[in-house]
């Protein structure tokens, strides 16, 4: 297949609002920013993409348990973490236009807004949003919203596994809001202030190292492998492993999964060797022991942490911008039907025949349970292939006269724009048949 050109943002943004994908949180008063809503088509598109997560890593796998944590945490968690004295990004202000810049995202000593020489000394800044518990703000009620979701599972992790069951290698899995107080978002839905995480941590025995290292490379190749059977073109994706001083001081080894977007290669999802840090942190500052006994071989032990982590929104850009094609008369998204936000349209050709309308609304309402179906009978049948073409709906089922008598109707499919005639009898089977087989 051929690499599809890259879109620019802007096409990708016009087509997100126009078509009810992406708006601007409280564009009513003027908007948010760092905060985005989803329309009908964009929590259809997100939901799935954190179903194919969830039904990968969770429901597919015996090692592997879900858990759904609070957004508010103790405290503690994050002085534990790190979050509270490391968190920080370094900001500069400009002290001519009073923009505020990210230091390690400029180039010069100038201010990229206004140009003048006139920014502050580089300060920091810690990103998590702090909040009150009660109805007392004082310092007993400080609280904060989550930076990301892994802490939840490294704190319940003792209960996970006793009431699950399981031993090490297995993981723990959570799809949740984080909230970040980003100095500059930007990028539409790339950097965000609040936005959603997909997190496995998966526990391993530390001993041997050779054994935690397997995991970790397995998990890269996994997660890899999981983006390529989405319908991800391989050539937008790349493996970036880091060593040496651009690890994190805990870390033993980190890989990201980097997507080709039309602003530079930017960081999709991160898979880290955590070793021990963060149960050995939480060990120490609650007091409490969180060790796994190995009734078999009567081991105790910390295990070490695989944490393959992305960003559900950061996802949806990226595979909107990856199935996206312009050809001459139409646009096209070509995402994977299990992505797509429809899976099935389904027309009468014209509206002004009873008989039509009924057959093809009974044909919707056979289909809608089974497969996500959606119903369109506005303008012409150019116009709805079109509108479907350029939401990712992979087939359009148009029941017209010949139909009345023969019982079937016309298949299109929105990649090749082939059509077949199909039995209505048989219209579910095809259907199934031809979503899978993409
Ligand atoms: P970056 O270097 O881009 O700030 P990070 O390395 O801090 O990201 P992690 O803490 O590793 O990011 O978070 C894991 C994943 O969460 C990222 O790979 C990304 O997909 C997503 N993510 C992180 N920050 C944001 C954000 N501000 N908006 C949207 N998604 C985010």
């Amino acid at each position: 297949m051929t690499l599809r050109p890259k879109p620019t943002m802007e096409e990708l943004t016009a087509l997100c609002k126009r078509r009810g994908f992406v708006f601007q949180s409280s564009e009513l008063y003027g908007g948010v920013n760092g905060a985005w809503d989803y329309g009908p088509l964009g929590v259809e598109l997100k939901r799935n993409i954190r179903e194919a997560w969830w039904r990968d890593i969770v429901v597919l796998r015996d090692d592997v348990v879900g858990l759904d944590t609070a957004i508010l945490m103790a405290p503690a968690v994050w002085r534990a973490s790190g979050h509270l004295d490391n968190f920080h990004d370094q900001m500069v202000d400009c002290k001519t236009c009073k923009k505020r810049w990210r230091a390690d995202q400029l180039t010069t000593d100038r201010c990229p807004s206004c140009g003048n020489a006139t920014l502050t000394e580089p300060r920091a800044f810690n990103m998590m949003f702090k909040t009150a518990i009660g109805a007392m703000e004082d310092a007993s009620s400080e609280a904060y919203l989550r930076p990301e979701t892994a802490q939840g599972i490294f704190v319940d992790f003792k209960l996970a596994y006793q009431t699950a069951r399981k031993k090490p290698p297995f993981g723990i899995a959570q799809i949740g809001k984080a909230f970040r107080n980003e100095i500059t978002p930007g990028n539409f839905i790339f950097r965000s202030r609040e936005f959603e995480q997909m997190e496995l941590e998966f526990f391993v025995p530390p001993e041997p190292p050779e054994e935690a290292m397997r995991w970790y490379d397995y998990w890269v190749g996994a997660r890899y492998d999981w983006w390529m059977r989405l319908g991800m073109q391989p050539e937008r994706l790349r493996k970036t492993p880091y060593s040496g001083a651009d690890l994190a001081h805990y870390s033993k080894a980190t890989t990201d999964l980097e997507y080709d977007f039309p602003f530079g290669w930017g960081e999709l999802e991160g898979i880290a060797h955590r070793g021990t840090f963060d149960l050995t942190q939480h060990v120490a500052a609650s007091g409490k022991d969180l060790a796994y006994f190995d009734e078999e071989s009567k081991e105790k032990y910390l295990p070490a942490v695989i944490e393959p982590s992305l960003g559900v929104d950061r996802a949806l850009l990226a595979f909107m911008l990856d199935a996206y094609e312009r050809e001459t008369d139409r646009t096209v998204l070509h995402l994977h039907p299990s992505l797509a936000p429809y899976k099935v349209a389904v027309f009468p050709l014209v509206r002004n025949k009873p008989d039509i309308v009924d057959l093809a609304r009974r044909v919707e309402l056979g289909l809608r349970p089974h497969i996500r179906t959606t119903f369109d009978d506005s303008g012409n049948v150019g116009k709805r292939y079109y509108r479907q073409d350029e939401i990712g709906t992979p087939f359009c089922v148009t029941i017209d006269y010949d139909s009345l008598s023969g019982n079937d109707a016309t298949v299109r499919d929105r990649d090749s724009k082939e059509q077949v005639r199909v039995s209505l009898d048989m219209l579910e089977v095809h259907l199934r048949t031809a979503l899978g087989k993409i």
